[in-house]
Formats: structure tokens, C-alpha cells, sequence
């Protein structure tokens, strides 16, 4: 047995010069004579490991000087309610556009914190599109305006930065962010958890723009408090230091590629690969509106349910895993993070060929 392509949703496939490097530092990490994960986070070594994987995040994401990046914790699930805390009062409205489970995840934690409007609502359309943006009922007066970059489960994705106007613009980029360039400045606040593109679960990344953190309420508790973690680098705590350690590599790895372009360039490939040959194949199915299909997440079906189980076990013994979609959408889902090489994809279409043409 060997390593396969890797489809998951996440926590998802990691480069494997990566995961060697981080084998060949398992015991011992630089002149520390301890592995990474044995040392404090309070000592110069790891500090420094801290900085310049910040550095080297903000060169690839281009973010400007007024934005903080920071590494918290507790997934993208704790910072639905966590951003509600602390951009909205409990009085104020926040609108929420809604393009799938996860915003309606987000919606569902934010609500018990403020007045949350849906501004806008592909449910029924089965989130297989973005709404137009003339269409969007938005409150000026709202603390901010939430969007999920990219439907990990129904596979859409924003192409564009919506214009919201003055009123600062929230995204979940936990399933998109690394995979192509995008403008930080945009943006009030964007987040991610790092178990699709940037490395181990348990790590997330927030970059929020410095005069958002003077909302903060003194009130909460400091460990939910944004502002506070940005006062003390990310560092209030212990953080997940394998993790951080980790994600510097990815991002180290994602400059070797050639940043953002680069890895943008691969990315249109390999979702053109599949798509097209999906499309083309009068056999498997997405029903997502072409504009808005995801470009790491693309979930498809077979023309019936009762082939799902054998194309499952046949691709898995083709060196094809992790496939299944997920029970909201159903048939399947292949996850094609940046991770996953353009070799990778062409397996899997190959495969697919093959299976069509024995089951059609
Ligand atoms: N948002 C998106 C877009 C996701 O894909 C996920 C997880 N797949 C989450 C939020 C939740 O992340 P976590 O489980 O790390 O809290």
C-alpha cells in the first residue's frame, strides 16, 4: 500500500514535502534539541517560528498593514458565534447571505448574540447558485455583512468580492483561501480553519481590519475577545503550536510554487478538467450554476443512486479516496485542494471514464 490521491473535504490532503519535513523534524526541530511540539510558546525559538509564518502569510495573501493576522483556535464553528460577540451588539442587525449549510450554520451561532437578517437566500434554488447581488436586501445600518466564500458541502463559490458598500464585509474562506489571490482590503474580517489548505486541524486563522478590534466589547470574556488576542499575539493561551508549525511550512511550500498565481493557475486547471469532463460525459451530473461552482469542491452524481456504493469501493481501490459526498447534497464530492496535484485529478477522470463507460 502507498499514499493515495486524497479527495477529502478536510482535513484534507497536506503537500508531502511537508509532511517529510516535518517527519525528518520530529525529534529534533532546528537547534532545539526537542521536537517542535516539546517547547514552550513563550521561548524565542517558537516566537520567531510565529513571526515568520506570519510574515510569510501576509506576502502570500498580499494583506495590508492595518489588518492583524491572527492564529486562534476552536474551528470556523467557534468564530460563527465568536464574530457575532464581538462586531454586533445584541441590538444591532447583522445580514447574512445564504449559499449554504455553512451559512446556515453561521446563521444559526449568531443568532442567540443579534439581530440577524437573511439579506439574501439561495435555499430555494437547493444552494446551486449565488443570489445576484441587485437582489440582496441589505440594512445600512448593519454591523456587517456575513458570506461563506465557498459552499464546502454544496460546492459554490463566490467568484467576486460582492460590493457592500460602506458596511464592513465578513467572509468564511475556510474552504478557499491559498487557492487563488484575492483583496484582503475588501474585507472587514476574513477567517478560516486550517484543515483544508494551510495544515492540521485545531488552528484558524482570522485577519481582521485594526479599527474593526474598537468594537470589541470589554464585556466578554478575554478569551473570546479579538482585540485581545491581537494585544497579545495570538498568545493569550497556549496555542496549537504543531499547527502553527505546520501551517508555516504549507506556506512556505505555497511560495515555492510560486504563490497565489501560481497556485490559482493550477487550481482553474484542474477544476476545468473536471467540470468539463463532467459536463461532457452525459453520464455523472453537477447542479451547481457554472458561475458559481466551486473550484475546491466539486460534488457530482451517478444516474443512479444504487451505482454510489461500487463506484466508492472501486475508486478507493484505484488509489481514489475519500469521495463520498456529503448526506445533504448525496452521490459525490471530490475535494481538490491545493494539495491535490493536476496528476491527481486525471486519476480521477480517468477513473471516471473507465466507470461510465462499464456502467452506462
Ligand atoms: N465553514 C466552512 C466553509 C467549512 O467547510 C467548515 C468545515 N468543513 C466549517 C466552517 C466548520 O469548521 P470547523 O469544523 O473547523 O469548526
Amino acid at each position: 500500500m502507498s499514499r493515495a490521491f486524497n479527495f477529502s473535504a478536510g482535513p484534507a490532503a497536506l503537500p508531502e514535502s511537508v509532511l517529510l519535513q516535518a517527519q525528518s523534524e520530529m525529534l529534533e526541530w532546528g537547534k532545539a534539541r526537542a521536537s517542535v511540539m516539546e517547547i514552550s510558546h513563550r521561548g524565542k525559538d517558537f516566537e520567531a517560528l510565529a513571526a515568520e509564518a506570519e510574515k510569510d502569510l501576509r506576502d502570500l495573501l498580499d494583506v495590508p498593514s492595518n489588518y492583524k493576522v491572527l492564529f486562534l483556535q476552536g474551528g470556523a464553528t467557534l468564530h460563527f458565534a465568536q464574530l457575532a460577540m464581538n462586531f454586533a451588539r445584541p441590538d444591532q442587525t447583522a445580514d447574512y447571505i445564504v449559499t449554504g449549510a455553512w451559512s446556515e450554520k453561521a446563521v444559526k451561532e449568531a443568532k442567540p448574540l443579534t439581530q440577524v437578517r437573511i439579506a439574501a437566500s439561495d435555499e430555494a434554488g437547493k444552494f446551486t447558485a449565488i443570489p445576484p447581488r441587485a437582489s440582496w436586501d441589505l440594512d445600512p445600518n448593519a454591523a456587517y455583512v456575513h458570506i461563506v466564500a465557498n459552499e464546502t458541502i454544496h460546492g459554490v463559490e463566490f467568484h467576486t468580492v460582492p460590493d457592500v458598500g460602506a458596511v464592513p464585509l465578513i467572509s468564511d474562506l475556510s474552504s478557499t483561501i491559498l487557492s487563488q489571490p484575492i483583496d484582503v482590503s475588501r474585507f472587514g474580517m476574513i477567517y478560516a480553519g486550517a484543515q483544508k489548505n494551510i495544515g492540521p486541524s485545531g488552528l484558524v486563522v482570522v485577519i481582521v481590519r485594526e479599527d474593526l478590534l474598537e468594537r470589541c466589547p470589554k464585556s466578554i470574556p478575554k478569551i473570546l475577545n479579538y482585540a485581545e488576542h491581537a494585544a497579545n499575539g495570538s498568545m493569550l493561551n497556549t496555542p496549537p503550536t504543531f499547527s502553527w508549525y505546520l501551517a508555516g511550512l504549507v506556506f512556505k511550500w505555497a511560495k515555492a510554487q510560486g504563490g497565489l498565481k501560481a497556485l490559482g493557475e493550477i487550481n482553474r486547471q484542474k477544476q476545468e478538467l473536471l467540470y468539463g469532463y463532467i459536463d461532457g460525459s452525459g453520464f455523472y451530473r453537477n447542479p451547481v450554476e457554472i458561475s458559481a461552482r466551486s473550484w475546491m469542491n466539486v460534488p457530482f452524481t451517478l444516474p443512479s443512486e444504487s451505482l454510489d456504493s461500487v463506484f466508492l469501493k472501486e475508486s478507493e481501490a484505484a488509489g481514489l479516496l475519500a469521495l463520498k459526498g456529503h448526506r445533504a447534497v448525496g452521490g459525490m464530492r471530490a475535494s481538490i485542494y491545493n494539495a491535490l496535484p493536476l496528476q491527481g485529478v486525471q486519476a480521477l477522470v480517468d477513473f471516471m471514464r473507465d466507470f461510465a463507460s462499464r456502467n452506462g
